[in-house]
């Protein structure tokens, strides 16, 4: 099992920062965390610029950042904030908008939630990408000879192809592990949502996909004729012999 702890046990203290322009959803949330989650310290923005300043002023240990804001385009925030700050990064986007998802994911949001989104699972993403390494412990990844000129490098979390690193988000090295570990056999989608994103994801197609894509955006020579996560008829699966031994 992968992912599935019980976030009632969840006793870290942590600093959220929450940019979010709904007052209500500020307050909902707040109360969320107040009840499971006392440790953690919500710091509320209601805008863009406000989240920025708070961000500089408070170094938060994450961002909670909805892409609907009166003031600035999320994505803009997104990407100032990855101007001066590793600290993970969840954005909040409504139903349907998958380029949303893809372009977060791209612009280097850890992980992503779908409005409305209930308590279980605001609490399950703020855990999942505070705490990625309790989700990777014990898989060990072999790279042997390859065909391409990708390497991965499964702790650092760093892919690199043609002299340049690009570093991988907390989730999408959860995801590759999981893949990786289970080399040449294709994983269903329902299997890999199950044991990475939880029970409740097991219809939730389009996360899987989101991050397929901006994986296969890191790791493949060419992203739209993949060697190393193939889709088959069973569903992905990793191919070691497409990367590179170091
Ligand atoms: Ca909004």
């Amino acid at each position: 099992m992968v992912m599935r702890e019980k976030y009632d046990r969840i006793q870290a203290p942590i600093r959220i920062l929450f940019i979010e322009d709904s007052a209500e959803i500020q307050e909902a949330t707040r109360l969320i965390f107040e009840i499971h989650w006392p440790e953690a310290e919500i710091i509320q923005a209601l805008t863009g610029v406000e989240g920025l300043e708070l961000m500089k002023a408070e170094s938060p240990d994450m961002v909670i950042l909805d892409l609907g804001l009166p003031d600035m385009d999320g994505m803009k925030v997104l990407r100032d904030i990855r101007g001066f700050s590793d600290a993970p990064v969840v954005i909040l986007t409504v139903r349907g908008e998958e380029t949303d998802k893809i372009r977060g994911l791209e612009l280097g949001a850890d992980d992503f939630i779908v409005k409305p989104f209930s308590h279980r699972e605001i609490l399950a993403r703020v855990k999942r990408v505070m705490y990625p390494c309790q989700a990777s412990l014990g898989i060990k990844v072999e790279q042997p000879p390859n065909s391409t000129g990708t390497k991965i490098d499964f702790d650092l979390g760093l892919v690199s192809r043609n002299g340049k690193s690009v570093k991988l988000t907390n989730t999408e090295m959860i995801l590759l592990r999981y893949l990786a570990s289970h080399d040449g056999r294709s994983l269903g989608d329902n299997e890999i949502l199950t044991e990475i994103w939880g029970e409740d994801y097991v219809d939730s197609s389009e996360y899987l996909n989101a991050y397929i894509h901006s994986l296969r955006q890191k790791v493949e020579d060419d992203p739209n004729k993949p060697k190393i996560i193939i889709r088959d008829e069973n569903g992905y699966k990793f191919v070691k012999g497409g990367i590179q031994s170091t």
